[in-house]
């Protein structure tokens, strides 16, 4: 065996940080905090500060290595300062969703066995309900709190406090890159929450990767608006990416009505941000009811966590010069597996068939692979047709849920299981069509409910549509479609089925439509279909 002469050298989030310190100590970061003040600082500062809080993390609060730390919190500079300062104190960062209901959070913090809390004073009152019934949590420390606190909770800690009382040449503690740097539970939307945690290696890995041209495309540059929760699957990696590209970070925290991110978009002069297409439809729709003086800046937005209608990525494009880019991915997978971009063979193609291209979920990044098995057990052609389970493997895919076990997650070969459908055509890009518990089986045919609520909400009068499957005598399951109209409009059931009648066969258009304000939604944003059958079951969809 003849090895490399290269020196080992650790991947970690510690060298992440050291290296937004080193290379970029200008860059800003930039908070609208939840009172409605800003906040800003350079790499530089944060860096200092991510020392001092590290070390009181050791010194003063006990944490040990591989203890898990939880925040609960928006995005701002403390929580960016959070996701360094504990994985470098050796322990693990546990962003809590703070839209999940008090039970699974209850759930969640007393399986992780968090020890320390960070906890936003704005978010205290959803945390008062459950806190007593934490059965680890030995500190809770209070970020952002007023002259005027006023809480039940027994015994609290104030960052700022613990900030002072740090030492900013304190040594990161040392750790091996296959240890643990952070963690997320899965929202749920298919049984209990799990616990994924994701390594320092992993860690690196995703955002060096996810950096790149073809998927986030992000360098020193851009100024990244950090829209996606940094509780959701860590901000989709881009916290760690901001430091490596140099790009300035800037965070909304509870500030995400579409009003206040385009005024933040203007006054900030963002380029790139990130977000679920929740978030960019509100946007849309702001943009077009109140049209701003002057374009905004932002050259590119990356979207995903569901499907991204075709129809609005050309509209974003034709109304107001802003290009998306879509990426699929699960809390498991750190998350981002693929991200759709027009190659240079696509460029002969016309404008309908390039954005059909860019509304698929993309082509897998180096470092993952995808399959797409079949009910047999075979591999699917890749021709854009023959439909089956993704199952991936790579650097930062889960090879196992935090403490369970045997739960058929993974292939007898080791892959990992998504619970996504869909195809693969011959270039690599993968199109989702459902999860395997949404699927609508309809007389013997699948039906995809992705492709009949993307087409719906290209309809102009219709702001959100979501499709479950509802039993039928004659043809086992048909489809249901729970429609949001926009402000002042109505269409028929009829009317909507003649516009789906162009894309669908007769047999696939849904046997009945339901109007809604709003459709449930999860703690992340996506539509809550598992709500949505509990709701049609109790004959409350009718
Ligand atoms: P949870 O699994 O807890 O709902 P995740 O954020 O991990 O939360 O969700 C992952 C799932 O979201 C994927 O398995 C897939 O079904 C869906 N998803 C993510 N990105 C996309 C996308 N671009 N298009 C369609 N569905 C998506």
């Amino acid at each position: 065996m003849l090895y490399g002469q290269m020196m080992k050298f650790p991947l970690t989030t510690h060298s992440i940080i050291e290296y937004g310190n080193r290379v970029f100590p200008h860059k800003e970061i930039v908070s609208k905090m939840p009172d409605g003040s800003w906040h800003r600082y350079t790499n530089a500062e944060m860096y200092k500060r991510t020392k001092k809080l590290a070390s009181v993390l050791v010194r003063q609060l006990g944490v040990q290595p591989g203890d898990r730390v939880a925040t609960f919190a928006w995005n701002h500079y403390q929580h960016l300062e959070l996701y360094f300062a504990i994985p470098g104190a050796g322990a693990v960062c546990h962003p809590l969703n703070i839209r999940l209901s008090s039970e699974q959070i209850e759930f969640i913090v007393n399986h992780a066995e968090d020890k320390v809390v960070f906890l936003d004073a704005s978010l205290i009152a959803l945390f008062e309900p459950f806190a007593s019934r934490l059965t680890t949590v030995k500190h809770l420390v209070i970020m952002n709190a007023s002259d005027e606190l006023l809480t039940s909770l027994p015994n609290i800690l104030h960052y700022e406090d613990l900030i002072a009382q740090g030492k900013d040449d304190f040594d990161w503690v040392e750790v091996d890159e296959n240890q643990a740097c952070s963690m997320c539970y899965t929202s749920g939307t298919t049984g209990n929450p799990k616990g994924v945690l994701y390594s320092h290696r992993s860690t690196y890995l995703h955002a060096i990767t996810t950096m790149t041209p073809n998927a986030a495309n992000i360098s020193s540059a851009d100024r990244f608006l950090s829209i996606c929760p940094m509780f959701h699957v860590m901000a989709w990696g881009f916290p760690y990416m901001c430091l490596l590209a140099g790009a300035d970070t800037i965070m909304p925290s509870k500030h995400l009505q579409p009003a206040s991110l385009i005024d933040m978009m203007q006054k900030e002069k963002i380029t790139l941000a990130n977000g679920v297409p929740t978030i960019w439809m509100g946007i849309y729709e702001e943009l077009k009811r109140n049209p701003i003086k002057g374009n905004l800046s932002l050259k590119e937005f990356m979207v995903g966590g569901s499907a991204f209608p075709a129809g609005l990525i050309r509209r974003f494009e034709e109304d107001f010069g802003i290009a998306c880019f879509h990426g699929w991915g699960m809390t498991e997978t750190s998350p981002v597996v693929t991200v759709s971009r027009l190659q240079s063979h696509h460029h002969i193609m016309n404008d309908g068939d390039k954005i059909r291209i860019r509304a698929k979920q993309g082509i897998e990044m180096p470092g993952v692979e995808i399959r797409v098995m079949q009910e047999d057990g075979t591999i699917a052609k890749k021709d854009g047709k023959t439909f089956g389970e993704f199952e991936v493997r790579g650097h930062w895919i889960i090879s196992g849920y935090y403490k369970m076990e045997n739960i058929n997650s993974h292939s007898k070969d080791g892959w990992f299981k998504t619970g996504d459908v869909g195809t693969m055509d011959e270039y690599g890009y993968m199109e989702l069509t459902d999860r395997t518990k949404d699927l609508v089986k309809s007389g013997g045919e699948w039906i995809s409910s992705v492709a009949l609520e993307t087409t719906l909400m290209n309809h102009p009068h219709i702001a959100e549509a979501a499709v479950i499957a509802i039993p039928d005598e004659k043809w086992v399951e048909r489809p249901l479609a729970c429609v949001v109209f926009k402000e002042d409009k109505t269409v028929s059931g009829n009317e909507l089925n003649e516009f789906l009648l162009g894309h669908f066969a007769k047999y696939q258009l849904p046997k009945r439509y339901v109007t809604l304000k709003e459709i449930p939604r999860t703690g992340v944003g996506k539509f809550d279909k598992k709500k949505m059958r509990s709701l049609y079951a109790e004959g409350k969809l009718v």
